[in-house]
């Protein structure tokens, strides 16, 4: 068998040059494919979908190849905020679609990546700063309203003891900040060094047999009983494919193509802050994100950089400076750091869907996808890799739940509906306005 172990630089592209890609544990390369292989099933994109879903089969014991065309965690996976965060985005459209029918799965799912992260960091041993603790703030007074419904609505699951409501007087203690009017802490949510997680997922996968190959794009899907997965110097065969591409993928256009658009989202990180400063703006070390519909959300990272993100462009176009973008908002939030220093700035593209429900369906009998969780996928990805890899091995309730919402495709191709998306973001970002 070729595997080009020794040349996967001429095909893929290295990490963004992120804090996570500075600060990441170092696992073995993966090889390049170079020849025409066998599996039970074919991932296809090695972020937080496809190697959870690989792991999760290889668990049960499947035989699992992944197919990265870069490396493990270089798309969205590797580059976001780190917050896991529960809930579905979309909830009020699944709720219209299905009602009652599916609440409590619903929930569940909303909630079930946080326990499958907790369990393979301590079973596999990754080292990627999770940490529990995290904060919605509100800018607004309908915002205010929101939390106590979301309060309430968290109560009525059993979550009392893990959230409550904090007032502006209270934020400015807990955030050192006089810009929110109101928080929601939620401490069954949390953060992490996502880079480091999905490489140490990946590692784990590979312990357990799962065959991954980076620098290896997918260039074609021929479809029948088993499914020949093409790349350009090799192919899988498989009797199952997972497409587990997300925002950076092109693949089965006649049904993915104007479903999910690549939106811009960036990121900056400051040097670290002192003792002092951490204890005026973050000494609970929540993750900390706002109400708005396009939101700004901030977090310290292990050695207390303040990571902070936000502002997604929706047009897909990355800003020439992002730190001449980032660091107004940084500074109308915290003036009293305005001396400190951006070490890294960096962006990656969010998969969002129109009526933010995110995708998840099959192709055929036995081409599963899924995408488009509109910038919630750290968790979200985890438990969707659960509910593929059920869907693989025979059970599809949960797949058919999100099959089953309609949605709309955006006309004209992906180029000119990403100026629609554009506009309909502008609408959004009004909305927040107001
Ligand atoms: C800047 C930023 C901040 C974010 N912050 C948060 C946050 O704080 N909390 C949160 O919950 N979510 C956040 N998100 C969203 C979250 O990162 C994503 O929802 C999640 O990582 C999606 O994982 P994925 O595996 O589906 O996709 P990705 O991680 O994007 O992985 C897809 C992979 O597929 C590969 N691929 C594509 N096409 C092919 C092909 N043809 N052949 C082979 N490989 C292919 C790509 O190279 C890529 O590695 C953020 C996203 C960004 C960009």
């Amino acid at each position: 068998m070729r595997l080009y172990a020794d040349k996967p630089m001429h095909f893929s592209k290295p990490h963004t040059a992120s804090y996570y890609a500075a600060t990441r544990n170092e696992i073995a390369a993966f090889p390049v494919l170079g020849d025409e292989v066998r599996c039970d099933v074919c991932v296809v994109g090695a972020g937080f979908t496809g190697i959870a879903t690989a792991l999760t089969l290889a668990e049960r014991g499947y035989n699992v190849t992944v197919l990265e065309q870069n490396k493990v965690g270089w798309g969205a996976s590797g580059r976001n905020g780190g917050q896991m965060l529960g809930g579905i985005p979309g909830e009020a459209r699944l709720d219209k679609v299905w009602g009652n029918t599916h609440a409590d799965f619903l929930f569940e799912l909303g909630y079930c990546g946080h326990d499958i992260i907790a369990r393979r960091v301590h079973q596999y041993g990754i080292d990627c700063d999770l940490r529990y603790g995290a904060i919605d703030v509100a800018l607004r007074s309908r915002q205010v309203e929101q939390q106590k419904r979301m309060h309430e609505a968290l109560c009525a699951r059993g979550m009392e003891n893990q959230s409550r409501l904090v007032s502006a007087d209270d934020l400015r203690e807990l955030l050192g900040t006089d810009k929110y009017l109101g928080g929601l802490i939620n401490m069954r949510n949390g953060h992490l060094h996502p880079l480091n997680l999905c490489l140490g997922e990946a590692r784990a996968a590979a312990g357990l047999g799962v065959s991954i190959y980076e620098g290896s794009e997918v260039t074609g899907i021929e479809h029948g009983d088993s499914v020949r997965v093409r790349t350009r110097h090799g192919a899988v065969r498989a009797d199952n494919v997972v497409l587990a591409g997300n925002a950076y993928q092109h693949l089965e256009p006649s049904v993915l193509t104007g479903l999910v658009f690549p939106a811009g989202s960036y990121i900056v990180a400051t040097e670290p802050l002192s003792p002092e400063e951490v204890a005026q703006i973050n000494p609970q070390s929540l993750a900390v994100c706002d109400m708005n519909e396009v939101p700004d959300y901030f977090r310290l990272s292990a050695e207390n950089r303040l990571l902070f993100g936000g502002r997604c462009n929706y047009s897909g176009r990355e800003p020439r400076d992002i730190e001449k973008v980032m660091l107004p908002r940084l500074r109308e939030i915290y003036p009293q750091l305005a001396h400190k220093r951006v070490d890294y700035a960096w962006g990656g593209k969010i998969g969002i869907v129109v009526n933010r429900v995110p995708l998840m369906g099959r192709i055929g009998t036995n081409v599963f996808y899924a995408l488009g969780y509109s910038g919630h996928g750290v968790s979200l990805s985890h438990a969707f890799g659960e509910v593929l890899a059920d869907a693989v091995t025979g059970t599809s309730g949960g797949i058919d739940v999100f099959a089953g919402v309609p949605h709309r495709k955006i006309p004209f191709g992906q180029e000119l509906g990403s100026q629609i998306v554009a506009l309909g973001m502008l609408y959004f970002r009004l909305r927040d306005l107001l």
